[in-house]
């Protein structure tokens, strides 16, 4: 059944904003749709901000699916922009915008994705940068001159993107990580290791085990075993916090991100959360967590416009969380656990291209490939079926994928 037309209201215009209010108009939605961006910038794209856009700085190329928004008219997608929303009224269904100008609401959408952490010791050095947005991006593009010394901290995603960038435009760069491993977070340990040797072969000087301590005036900042590093510029990718403080002032339930169910439900009712200012349900790891990827911010973007649209047929969210990351010459690509209690490769590491499969109670929970797509399209579908496969089947050189994916779908013949 289709749903009667109302006004729904999106609070951010990243990727999650854009795409639910896309969404709706792609479904025939015939309400109105205002979207809130705190940002004067018209919307954009953030992967390329740590990858292309710091070599060619072309802002145009990334905008957001500009032709439905430069169509506004048409596409009837009101955006406003530089006016954060600095308060809810979830009784009487009201957003307040800073310019003091209050909008009523029949669904609302927070899509207020999630801002960088920051080390407060670090916090008065005007050498010091945070890579999330547009400016943030044009800021680091202009001091990475010939020459200059980058610090990093941080070996994150951010990080190892940025260290990458860095050598292309000639920069010396040191990173620094907090603990033992890389990519801690989002890869195993096998291939952060790997990711490790890559950069250090390209010319990363990193540090394990280190973070910085203080950045004095004398252009070098201070490690914390006492080591001085020369930065002309020292950017801080140490993760993120969810910008949940609108849901939590509404009593929303939030815990460093909005919990939410498949359709992006918050417990109040007609508001919804979407991108990385949730926390919903991993069906990989069966957690509550927040999954700050791209993918997860258009997956459920798409199922709240289905569940607006036509809440009857809509199907929940439960996407295998997935992203990539180019670093250097290297792409990443993972889907679901890091970890498993078993794992094998498929493919050999010696030649630069391969991936490492999880198992954990003899199903397929995860995958990460290096410069290995092909294989990572149809090792992601085993994770997503939760595959019996054997390791020794998968990781036989000679084993077709595409034809085990299709045994493995196929249903089984009765005894
Ligand atoms: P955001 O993109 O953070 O958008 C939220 C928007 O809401 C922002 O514009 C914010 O200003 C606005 N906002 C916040 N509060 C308010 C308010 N009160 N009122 C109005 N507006 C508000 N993922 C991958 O899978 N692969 C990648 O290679 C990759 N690369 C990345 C590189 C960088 C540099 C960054 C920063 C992220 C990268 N990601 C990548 C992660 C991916 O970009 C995010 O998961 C995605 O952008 C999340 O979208 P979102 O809309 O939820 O949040
Ligand atoms: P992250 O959480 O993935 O990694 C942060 C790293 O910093 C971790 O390895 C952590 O151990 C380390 N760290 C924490 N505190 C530290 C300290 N005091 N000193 C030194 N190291 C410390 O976060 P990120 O790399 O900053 O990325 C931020 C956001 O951007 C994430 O949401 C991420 O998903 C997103 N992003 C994604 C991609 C991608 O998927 N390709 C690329 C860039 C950014």
């Amino acid at each position: 059944m289709q749903t009667k037309v109302f006004h729904v209201v999106i609070v951010g215009a990243g990727m999650a904003g854009v795409s639910v209010a896309t969404r709706l108009r792609e479904l025939g939605f015939a309400g109105a749709v205002t979207l809130v961006s705190q940002e004067e910038e018209a919307p954009y794209d953030r992967p390329p901000l740590s990858k292309q856009f710091l070599l060619d700085g072309d802002a145009d190329a990334i905008r957001l699916q500009p032709e439905a928004l430069a169509a506004q008219a048409l596409a009837d997608i009101a955006l406003i922009r530089g006016n954060p929303a600095v308060a809810l009224d979830v009784r009487a269904r009201e957003v307040r915008l800073g310019d003091g100008r209050g909008l009523r609401w029949d669904r609302l959408v927070l899509a207020t994705g999630a801002r960088p952490r920051v080390l407060p010791a670090l916090a008065r050095s005007p050498r010091v940068q945070t890579l999330r947005t547009l400016e943030d991006a044009r800021a680091i593009r202009q001091t990475l001159t010939l020459g200059a010394r980058l610090l990093i901290v941080g070996g994150g995603p951010i990080g190892l993107e940025l260290a990458a960038m860095g050598l292309r435009l000639d920069a010396r760069v040191t990173l620094v990580e907090a603990a033992d491993r890389l990519m801690t977070r989002s890869a195993p340990a096998l291939i952060a290791e790997h990711l490790r040797r890559h950069h250090v072969d390209s010319g990363v000087d990193i540090r394990l085990g280190r973070s910085v301590a203080d950045a004095p005036d004398d252009g070098h900042a201070v490690l914390d075993d006492g080591a001085r590093v020369a930065a002309d510029l020292i950017v801080v990718g140490i993760g993120v916090h969810a910008n949940d403080e609108l849901a939590v002032q509404a009593g929303l339930a939030a815990d460093d991100g909005i919990f939410v169910d498949g359709f992006g439900r918050t417990t109040a009712p007609g508001v919804f959360a979407i991108g990385d200012v949730t926390r919903q349900r991993n069906p990989a790891t069966g957690r509550f967590e927040r999954i700050e990827t791209w993918s997860n911010a258009q997956g459920q973007a798409r199922a709240l416009a289905a569940h607006l649209t036509d809440p009857d047929n809509a199907v929940p969210y439960a996407e295998t969380p997935w992203f990539w990351s180019d670093q250097g010459e290297l792409r990443l690509q993972a889907a679901g656990a890091i970890t498993g209690d078993e794992q094998a490769i498929r493919g050999d590491p010696q030649s630069g291209r391969f991936s490492l499969i999880q198992w954990r109670d003899g199903r397929i929970v995860g995958v990460a490939a290096v410069n290995a797509a092909r294989d990572f399209h149809m090792l992601r579908r085993l994770v997503a079926a939760g595959s019996r496969l054997r390791p020794e089947v998968l990781t036989d050189p000679q084993a077709n994928l595409k034809s085990l994916i299709a045994a493995a779908a196929a249903p089984s013949t009765p005894a």
